[in-house]
Formats: C-alpha cells, sequence, structure tokens
C-alpha cells in the first residue's frame, strides 16, 4: 500500500520519498492510521518490520499537526532498551524530519558516555526524546528534562527492556509523566510479565498482528 493513503501530510511524504520507501510494510499500513487517531497500540513487531517508521511517522506528524510556542516541551518520547536501537530511532526520525519547515528538535539518550553533553542538548528542552530508562531517569534526577507534557509515550522492545531488568526504572518513568497521553506498545514476543505490563500501561489499545 502506498503511503499517500495513510492520512500523513505532504511534508512527511515527500520525506519518506526521499529516504526511499515507496511501499508502506504490514505494520505501518496498520500502525499509522491507528496512531494517527490518538488511540493507544498494542503491536507484535519484529526488527525488520518496518516497526521504527511505523511509530516515528505518527509522532512527527503529531509535532507538525501542533502550534508551537518558542519553549519546546517533550511531546513525544521513546524508550529504547538499548544504546544501538536508541541510535537508530533517532536516525530514522532525523531523515524523516527533513523538509519540515521547523524541525523537531530531537534528543537521543543513553547511558555508557559522558551525561555532560546531554544536559548540554537538553538546554532549552526537546519536543521529541529517545531515551533509554536508566539515562533518562538520571537526567530528570539532575532537572535536566522535564518530561509532565508527554502527550504520547512509545515503548519499543519492551520484551527486552524487561529482560534487560528494566521494570524498576519503567515504573519510575510512568510515575513522572502526564497520566492523559497516548501509548504505544511493541514487542516481539508477550510471555506473561510483558503482556501485564502491556495491561497496566494500554488503554484499550488496537492490536495489531496480535
Ligand atoms: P525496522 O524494523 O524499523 O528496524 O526497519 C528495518 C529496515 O527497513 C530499516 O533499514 C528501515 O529503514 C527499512 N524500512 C522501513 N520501512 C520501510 C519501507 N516502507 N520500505 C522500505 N524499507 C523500509
Amino acid at each position: 500500500m502506498s503511503f499517500s493513503q495513510l492520512g500523513l501530510s505532504n511534508t512527511l511524504l515527500n520525506a519518506i520519498q526521499t529516504r526511499g520507501y515507496t511501499q508502506a510494510t504490514a505494520i505501518q499500513q496498520d500502525v499509522i492510521p491507528v496512531m494517527l487517531t490518538g488511540r493507544d497500540v498494542l503491536a507484535t513487531a519484529q526488527t525488520g518490520s518496518g516497526k521504527t517508521a511505523a511509530y516515528c511517522l505518527p509522532l512527527l506528524e503529531r509535532y507538525l499537526q501542533t502550534t508551537h510556542s518558542q519553549a519546546r516541551t517533550v511531546q513525544s518520547l521513546i524508550l529504547v532498551p538499548t544504546r544501538e536501537l536508541a541510535v537508530q530511532v533517532g536516525d530514522t526520525l532525523r531523515s524523516l524530519s527533513l523538509g519540515a519547515a521547523r524541525p523537531p528538535k530531537l534528543a537521543v539518550l543513553f547511558g555508557g558516555i559522558s551525561i555532560n553533553p546531554q544536559m548540554l542538548h537538553l538546554r532549552g528542552g526537546a519536543d521529541i526524546v529517545v531515551a533509554t530508562p536508566g539515562r533518562l531517569l538520571d537526567l530528570h534526577s539532575k532537572n535536566a528534562i522535564k518530561l509532565d507534557q508527554v502527550a504520547c509515550l512509545v515503548l519499543d522492545e519492551a520484551d527486552r527492556m524487561l529482560a534487560l531488568g528494566f521494570a524498576e526504572e519503567l515504573k519510575q518513568i510512568l510515575a513522572l509523566i502526564a497520566t492523559q497521553r497516548q501509548n504505544c506498545f511493541f514487542s516481539a514476543t508477550f510471555a506473561p510479565n510483558v503482556a501485564e505490563l502491556a495491561q497496566t500501561l494500554l488503554n484499550d489499545p488496537a492490536r495489531v498482528n496480535i
């Protein structure tokens, strides 16, 4: 199916074309229209399915549709288990933002490197944040980031997040962000602990490939 049937604006359709995508993948066809309505999503998503663009495009659309004041506040938060995935999601967001009149300010935050450049980058706020849970909490505890305006939360590779022991960090992050928000949950597998996390997080989700 062509991307033009999914409800995305021309700015994003142009960026998709520049990136070289011609047809939407199955998960993109299912996830994009639902996420654009603001509904919660519960998706079975394997690496290689095109899941990253499936959630990045609606987040970018939401950003483009919002009237912006000068101040940048975190509108969308994407939590990922690893540095590698954080970098990959950041690259996808960046390339799909090309051509926007006022591109979103992105922040890609992960541990294992100095926190200071990340703190500096967050001065003046950010619009879309990709983060691993531990480093996000560190930055929050240093007052480097405000999360009370998050309107959309994405959990990517939720099963790996739990396997890596991030359950407690996730709980702490959920307590920091606004309760009125859209939640999107992506996981390759649904063991009982993953299903339980999905159930606590999601409100009447649309199920994709489940
Ligand atoms: P992901 O499953 O998100 O890790 O994506 C796997 C790979 O597919 C990445 O290299 C993407 O850039 C690429 N990709 C995502 N969506 C499309 C699409 N609609 N057409 C072609 N390639 C895509």
